[in-house]
């Protein structure tokens, strides 16, 4: 059987490399984390042997990204932040800690208006390709402090 990071590799063009594996892998193993990249670097320096220099991390998360394996993200510090690009984040609204740094789905929260608003959202998108625009993605987040981190008194 074939390593699924492997096939993930191979599938979008990319070479297998140690590091590449490394990295996919651990951001497919914590899909919940967005990491900047000192954080990601900081992360795999602590869990592997391998070396792993800034400049090949930093051209590794650009081409995982460019590929649309890792979702790029800017935060309210302007800082970019990445993690394996989650199906269900695609389309789905969901809630971004600002402290802790998880993502959820709002599903359950919308109720009711989940319908409406993804109703509205794919109204938009038709929109935009009737235009003529190419790639359209919906990214619908609601950011803030979540309940865990607002109570362990960390802002
Ligand atoms: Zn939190």
């Amino acid at each position: 059987m074939t390593d699924p990071i492997d096939a993930l590799l191979t599938v979008h063009g990319l070479r297998r490399t140690s590091a590449a594996r490394m990295v996919l892998g651990w951001l497919l193993a914590h899909p919940e984390i967005s990491y900047t990249h000192a954080q990601l670097q900081a992360a795999l320096q602590g869990d592997s042997t391998l070396a792993l220099d800034r400049v090949t991390l930093y051209r590794l998360i650009d081409r995982l990204t460019q590929v649309g394996l890792l979702l790029c993200r800017v935060d309210a510090n302007r800082v970019r932040r990445y993690q394996a690009m989650p199906a269900s984040l695609q389309s789905i609204p969901h809630f971004e800690c600002q402290s802790c740094h998880r993502d959820r789905p709002l599903s359950g929260e919308l109720q009711g208006n989940a319908g409406d608003l993804e109703k509205a959202a794919q109204a938009a998108l038709q929109a935009l390709r009737t235009l003529g625009y190419q790639g359209v993605s919906m990214d619908l987040s609601l950011r803030g402090v979540c309940a865990d981190c607002a109570t362990s008194g960390h802002p």
